[in-house]
């Protein structure tokens, strides 16, 4: 039997079948390499079907950490019986995720550990906490992150906005508008980022090095003039403090276009380009812009890149695939195209609506699509 593969996110993630010894190696061993000589991506083992591996086989594989561990490439592994596990303990390179959920979500997202642990070494300012940071392109030390403390604050929905709304969770909480301060920006070189691991994170214990690979950090200092040109279209839009809190509704504004800047100038592929950011920034520079003509063009260019999110899901967590799902939909009702919102409802309903955890996203749709379809069950 061979290795099922698929491109997963940055990986080529391959499926190994219930057995992996010397006789399936000496059919597959050609196959794979010739996979690993043509393609720069990270690789991924699920292990969960695998029953039995045996010395060659799991030398196979550890061989294989260790040559792309040499070219500066990943590999991890999914699941894995404590056998199979224990025949593989010699190899020192492998990170090892319990599930599907947890792996996907390093495509695009903090993990919600080291999220945590962030939040608790962030000073705590009004509501947010703050992070010293390092632009990763220029060196600038003045770069100032926020974060949120998912605690305190809550997600809920709001009848004028598409996407929902941080409010406070208790009396004691101060109420404000998180996605105002949200992005990160380095004001030498603008380069802004909602990830504040994309910066350099500094700790009075320690730094923690931007996670931003060095053909991304180069695309981006190759392209800081036209960060440079967007920024002279905003008047008064300059010094060290501009992007300091409190953010005017204009500061925000250019927060996100500058993240969105950033998100493209990142990948000379367009199929890595995050998608989903492209179509949260695009619909929070339609909350903060200033007129209509310019949420009519946010909200078409939204729609644009839900649609480039949907042609490469496999590069999405299942999560962020519902959640750009759910945006698509609200997007096509704000346009008037409820034909097409129809459409996309009726496969997202038969997915998500049986998922409790998402619960919360596929109540807001329905209650939106409600409105055109009169009753929906
Ligand atoms: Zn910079």
């Amino acid at each position: 039997m061979n290795w099922k593969k698929q491109i997963r996110g940055q990986y080529l993630f391959y499926t190994l079948p219930s057995e992996f010894t010397v006789s399936a190696l000496l059919k597959q061993t050609k196959a794979i390499n010739d996979d690993l000589k043509d393609s720069p991506l990270d690789v991924a083992l699920d292990l969960r079907g695998l029953e039995k591996l045996d010395g060659a086989g799991g030398r196979f594989i550890n061989n294989l950490s260790a040559s792309l561990e040499k070219q500066g490439r990943k590999i991890v592994y999914i699941g894995g019986k404590e056998e199979v596990l224990v025949a593989l303990e010699e190899s020192s390179f492998v990170k090892k995720y319990e599930n599907i959920a947890d792996f996907e979500l390093e495509f695009h997202e903090m993990s919600p550990a080291f999220a945590e642990s962030l939040l608790k070494l962030a000073p705590v300012n009004a509501g947010l906490s703050s992070l010293s940071l390092i632009c990763p392109l220029c060196g600038n030390r003045e770069v100032s992150g926020f974060i949120l403390d998912e605690q305190k604050y809550k997600q809920e929905w709001n009848d004028s906005e598409i996407t929902p709304m941080w409010e406070p969770a208790s009396s004691k909480v101060e109420s404000l508008d998180f996605a105002v301060y949200q992005v990160a920006v380095c004001t030498t070189c603008y380069f802004a980022s909602l990830r504040p691991d994309f910066f350099t994170i500094v700790f009075p214990e320690g730094e923690v090095l931007s996670r931003l690979k060095t053909d991304e950090i180069n695309n981006l200092k190759m392209t800081t003039s036209t960060r440079k040109q967007i920024m002279n279209q905003f008047r008064d839009a300059d010094g060290d403090k501009y992007f300091n809190p409190p953010r005017e509704k204009q500061v925000a504004y250019l927060s996100w276009l500058l993240h969105e800047a950033c998100q493209k100038q990142m990948h000379s592929d367009r199929k890595l380009i995050n998608a989903y950011d492209l179509v949260l920034a695009n619909l929070y520079m339609c909350k903060y812009a200033e007129n209509e003509e310019q949420i009519n063009e946010h909200l078409h260019t939204a729609l644009a890149w839900s649609n480039s999110l949907v042609e490469n899901r496999q590069l999405y967590s299942g999560k962020r695939l519902m959640m750009g799902l759910s945006y698509q939909i609200s997007i096509l009702l704000a346009l008037g195209k409820v034909e097409e919102a129809k459409a996309v409802w009726t496969g997202y309903r038969q997915e998500y609506a049986p998922q409790s955890e998402y619960h919360f996203w596929v109540k807001r749709v329905a209650s939106l699509m409600s409105g055109y379809l009169g009753e929906v069950e």
